[in-house]
């Protein structure tokens, strides 16, 4: 983030550049940890085409991300390699909500190689994941 006199200011929702990896998840691709993580850092940002308003209406699309009431992020640009992880019921990241971006953050510790996944929310489990039964670990092992 750069301040007005140009410097770039570290913060708690700075993404801490840990290495990360898109490769094939049993639910598509998914986006893995390259590397150990520490649980309660901000591993990326959520990033894409901000819509306002009512251009999000009808649009669709799984990579939509309601920041707001009013604000919607369309994630699904190729810059974007946060689109990549996966829902789960059990999540080791969660995403957090601030001034109307979305970072993701780590919940626990990831070990290296282990996939990144979050909890989509309700809306999004009953829209897209229910339908075609949620393939994340907890529902995997049936409990
Ligand atoms: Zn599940």
């Amino acid at each position: 983030m750069k301040t007005s006199k140009g410097t770039t200011r570290v913060s708690k929702y700075t993404p801490r550049g840990y290495a990360l990896s898109v490769r094939r998840a049993l639910a598509g691709k998914g986006l893995f940890a390259g590397e150990d993580i520490p649980k309660g850092i901000c591993v990326i940002e959520y990033t894409g085409n901000v819509l306002m308003g009512r251009d999000a209406e009808g649009k669709g699309g799984k990579y939509l991300f309601e920041v707001s009431a009013r604000k919607t992020i369309d994630g699904n640009v190729r810059s974007n390699s946060a689109r990549y992880i996966n829902h789960s019921c059990r999540p080791n990241c969660e995403a957090i909500v601030r001034r109307g971006r979305v970072f993701i953050f780590s919940r626990a510790r990831i070990n290296a190689g282990t996939e990144l996944v979050y909890d989509y929310g309700k809306e999004y489990f009953d829209a897209f994941i229910k339908p075609n039964g949620c393939r994340c670990e907890k529902h995997r092992m049936g409990s």
